[in-house]
């Protein structure tokens, strides 16, 4: 039996993984984790993905223990500031479209155009968005019905990405080392073994496979199977084995990014539902609010400005607040792993791949990664094929995620400077050329964007297409021969619904407030 596993790396990807094997098989597996108090961790990662919650309720935690223990928030969406030029927002919201006579509300939008905030007419969250809303009732409730939600206590049922039928209407914001710790101690009650240590070297047997990782201190730790959680250095996946990475560079170039953690009263400032993405000069600023603080940073590529000039940008765009804050520079690897599991070597997290950070999709990576790796457990005859399944969905996914994010830079109206006009030229992936010209005469749909699983529905790209404003877009020609009563109705009924509920329910710190 393949039952004895090596976690190297304690980063939000080594105790994911650990906590998520162990609540998958139990005492039938032993789990050791050993991580490096020299080497830190990446120190970011703090926005997340709808997904995320079957991670939460796969190892049966509620949001009323952990969200407090980790400083956690709510987020319904991520604002785009100043993509489509300066001044302007609008919202990619988690919420599906609404479809009115076979048509989603977005192609009837382009035709009778009710007001100028194409969010604000097609999407509840916008509202909310723009006024500090919780999605939960003080009572718990969630205000929008029809989604299997268990309540805030609740956490009952194991579910993953594949069972993902509904839009759920919120991800979180939390903070990445609270969460190790909280994840931590989790896994260590369910008999983790955690060594703190340094890996000084990775052992190989007559095959080239893994047979030990060796520790400064703690001597060899054996195992049948390693999971690589180093980080972009993928120290067992890339160095030991020399497994190649895939670099997006050339359509994704931004590669460095600086980070602040800003103190902020919360309940003078209120909390945001939303991560915010404010486009800069050579790339742009995360706004990610916390339950006591921002986490916020900008994200560039040093083709177009130093690190010293984008740190000076950020203090800047903080003001006040960041006075005396350490800055983080980080350099980031954009791209993947060619295989992200390879011989008995598993990479998960910044070590399998990373695709820049907006649009929070590295936790998202780490959750789909460990959940395939649970649905592709190898069975004594380690099996090729089993491997190779597992890299193609891993493969498929960032690719598809690759896409979505160069459609980002793509299809923003912004082109004020030599950075932005560069990304209306540079190289794209290659299927990505010909769905941008579909996409100009048939809005993105379920069968003309990436094909495989990678997170993202059409309505995505829809919502992405309409508010960047930089691609010219154009209503199905069939409403011109259809009567727009009801999609009228439906506009009006979306402004209903969101002033009901700007009535009803409670700002996001007044909600959060009650459960700290
Ligand atoms: P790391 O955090 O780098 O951890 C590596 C671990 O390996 C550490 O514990 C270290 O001690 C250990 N280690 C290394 N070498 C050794 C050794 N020799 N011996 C023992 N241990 C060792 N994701 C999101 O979902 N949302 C976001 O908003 C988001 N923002 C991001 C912003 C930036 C700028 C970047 C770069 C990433 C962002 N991500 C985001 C991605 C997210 O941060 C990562 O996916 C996540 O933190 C996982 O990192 P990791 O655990 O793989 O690596």
């Amino acid at each position: 039996m393949v039952d004895k596993i090596v976690i190297v790396g304690g980063g939000t990807s080594g105790w994911m993984s650990a906590s998520y094997l162990k609540a998958a098989f139990g005492e039938r597996i032993s789990v050791t984790v050993v991580e490096s108090d020299r080497v830190p961790t990446i120190g970011v990662g703090e926005a997340t993905f709808s997904t995320v919650r079957h991670f939460f309720e796969y190892l049966g935690l509620k949001e009323t223990d952990w969200m407090p223990a980790c400083n956690a928030t709510y987020k319904l969406g991520i604002r785009f500031q100043n993509w489509s030029g300066v001044g302007e927002h609008f919202y990619h919201p988690f919420e599906r479209l609404r479809v009115v006579d076979g048509f989603p509300l977005t192609d009837w939008w382009l035709k009778q155009r009710p007001s100028e905030r194409f969010d604000a007419d097609n999407f509840v969250m916008a509202a909310l968005g723009d006024n500090l809303r919780s999605p939960r009732f003080l009572d718990g409730t969630l205000f929008e019905r029809g989604n299997s939600d268990l309540g805030p206590g609740g956490a009952a049922f194991r579910s993953t990405l594949t069972e993902q039928d509904t839009q759920f209407p919120y991800a979180y914001h939390f903070d990445a080392a609270l969460l190790a710790k909280y994840l931590t101690e989790y896994g260590v009650s369910r008999g983790v073994r955690h060594v703190v240590d340094d890996v000084v070297d990775v052992k190989l047997d007559d095959r080239g496979w893994i047979s030990a990782v060796a520790t400064a201190e703690h001597g060899d730790l054996e195992g049948d199977l390693f999971v690589d959680c180093t980080g972009f250095k993928g120290l067992l996946l890339n160095k030991a084995l020399e497994e190649p990475f895939v670099s997006y560079q050339d359509t994704l170039p931004n590669n460095r990014a600086v980070a602040l953690r800003v103190p902020v009263d919360t309940a003078e400032r209120g909390i945001p539902p939303y991560t915010r993405a404010t486009a800069m000069e050579a790339g742009w600023i995360w706004t990610i609010p916390l339950f006591d603080r921002i986490g916020t940073g900008y994200v560039y590529a040093d083709e177009y400005c130093s690190p010293e000039e984008a740190e000076r940008t950020l203090r800047e765009f903080v003001g006040p607040g960041a006075e005396g804050l350490e800055a983080n520079h980080i350099r980031m690897r954009i791209g993947r792993s060619r295989n992200s599991w390879t011989k008995n070597c598993v990479a998960v997290g910044l070590s399998s791949g990373f695709v820049e950070p907006l649009e929070s999709t590295g936790i998202f990576f780490i959750q789909h990664g460990i959940e395939q790796l649970v649905k592709h457990f190898p069975q004594q005859d380690w099996s090729q094929r089993l491997r190779d399944s597992y890299n193609r969905a891993v493969n498929n996914c960032m690719d598809g995620v690759r896409e979505f994010l160069v459609l980002h830079y793509r299809g923003a109206a912004r082109n004020d400077n030599q950075y932005w006009q560069d990304a209306k030229t540079r190289k794209v992936p290659d299927a990505l050329q010909g769905r941008l010209e579909q996409w100009q005469n048939k809005l993105p749909d379920a069968e003309n964007i990436f094909p495989h699983y990678h997170g993202f529905e059409a309505y995505s790209y829809v919502a992405m297409l309409m508010g960047l404003k930089g691609i010219p877009l154009r209503a199905a020609g069939a409403l011109d021969l259809m009567d727009g009563t009801a999609a009228a109705e439906e506009f009006e009924r979306v402004r209903a619904t969101a002033k009901d509920l700007l009535r009803t329910l409670p700002s996001q710190h007044e909600y959060l407030a009650q459960l700290h």
